[in-house]
């Protein structure tokens, strides 16, 4: 029985192996529910069926137990807020999809761009959304061409400030507009982004703390708005500094010999691989 009302998870996509960046920000999130004597939650980030494939399920399992993380609810343990995979929770995203589109907050788009396409998975680094030239803006939630799929988009204030205290790196500000656009809630094949799956998972899941990568800080100012947008109460979020290869670059997939198995596989222990934090990255 965990002592507090801290509530942190671990989110993984399936979409390929696990690698140094993930485990130092799943190890930090568990430092901080540890340190609270709250609950970590495991969640299944699985929307993106074209790329999910069922062994980066059970390897990113493996793989984080080897490593020392210790979940108390998840898709492999079931739990009080189950399903804990994506995929099985569409119903929860399509009733605040709903309640956004009553409320005017979203919009119909018929834009096909390649940000709609990529907006299932969280926007790491240079894949982030565009700033949506606002063609479609106009558009009220009724006025959405009869058989034909569009995808739905948050209209944001322009000039509105976005401002947030981060448990790592302090005070945040963006501004709506040009720091971001109108972001993509729901595609046009009929699932929702990583912005709005995101909200509503984290808020019914009750989470109180946020932990996820740097990277994600524009992320965070969109879904604060989605919060507001849905009466939903924010957690609070501390974002973890991104792990770098020899060359300054963002650990990715392409880093092979930095996923998790590599490193086990050459031998390395888990308490080896978390000294390697305090420099750059561990000779492999
Ligand atoms: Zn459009």
């Amino acid at each position: 029985m965990a002592e507090s009302s801290y509530r942190g998870r671990l989110a993984p996509s399936p979409t390929g192996f696990l690698h140094l960046g993930h485990a130092r920000t799943f190890w930090t999130a568990q430092v901080r529910a540890r340190e609270a004597g709250g609950t970590l939650i495991l969640r299944n980030d699985d929307l993106d069926r074209d790329r999910v494939r069922p062994e980066f399920v059970a390897g990113f399992i493996e793989d984080l137990r080897w490593f020392g993380c210790d979940w108390s609810e998840g898709p492999d343990l079931g739990g009080p807020c189950a399903p804990y995979s994506q995929s099985e929770r569409l119903g929860h995203y399509r009733e605040a999809f709903n309640r956004l589109r009553g409320s005017g907050a979203i919009y119909p788009c018929t834009c096909s761009r390649r940000d709609i396409l990529n907006a299932l998975t969280a926007p790491h680094a240079a894949d982030d959304e565009p700033i949506y030239p606002g063609s479609c803006r106009a558009r009220s939630a009724e006025s959405a061409p009869a058989g034909r799929s569009v995808s739905w988009r948050f209209r944001v204030s322009d000039g509105e400030v976005v401002e947030f205290r981060d448990g790592h790196f302090g005070p945040q500000r963006y501004v709506a507009g040009s720091d971001f656009g109108d972001f993509v809630v729901w595609r046009h094949d009929d699932l929702p982004s990583y912005q709005l799956a995101c909200v509503v998972d984290d808020a019914a899941m009750a989470i109180t703390e946020v932990v996820r990568g740097e990277d994600l800080l524009v992320s965070t100012a969109r879904q604060l708005l989605l919060y507001c947008a849905l009466g939903l109460t924010p957690p609070a979020f501390f974002h973890c500094p991104l792990v770098r290869d020899d060359q300054g670059v963002r650990l990715a997939k392409r880093h092979a010999a930095l996923s998790l198995r590599a490193l086990r596989a050459a031998g390395n222990s888990p308490a080896s691989l978390r000294e390697g934090w305090l420099g750059t990255c561990p000779a492999t």
